[in-house]
């Protein structure tokens, strides 16, 4: 795989705007009136369903490295608790994922912890990452 290096990574906007809806309205939580436990339980269930269950679990050690298997059925429930997650979807997810460990820290990972704490955290996210025109391929044995 050859990934262009280019410094200069347009921004990917929709991802931006996206994230920045998605947090200005978390906002709203602290304001004392909208604040209930209720809804942080909730909201900590959710959590542990989408990005636990459905991301770890489901995207990430079953459907990217084939760690365990279960029946059709429970795979597709965790993939789903996955897309509910906000983190995109599993083609996408599990593609990115795979080129990230075949190139872990070099240059054509992704979110190369060497490029810095930003950019491996979140900088990779907000940008036309290079690596997206070769997601087809590390993902063609799940679309
Ligand atoms: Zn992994």
């Amino acid at each position: 795989m050859t990934v262009a290096t280019s410094e200069k990574i347009p921004p990917a906007w929709g991802t931006i705007i996206y994230m920045g809806i998605i947090h200005f309205i978390a906002l709203f939580a602290l304001i004392p009136s909208n604040f209930n436990w209720n809804a942080l339980g909730i909201a900590f269930v959710l959590y542990v369903l989408t990005a636990g269950v459905g991301i770890t679990l489901g995207f990430h050690r079953l459907v990217s490295h084939r760690s365990f298997t279960v029946p059709k059925s429970l795979e597709y429930f965790l993939v789903f608790c996955g897309t509910l997650a906000g983190q995109g979807g599993p083609l996408d997810w599990i593609g990115l994922h795979r080129i990230h460990h075949q190139y872990s820290d070099k240059q054509q990972d992704p979110h190369n912890s060497l490029k810095g704490f930003y950019w491996s955290h979140l900088g990779w996210m907000l940008c036309k990452n290079p690596a997206n025109e070769y997601i087809t391929r590390y993902s063609k044995d799940i679309s």
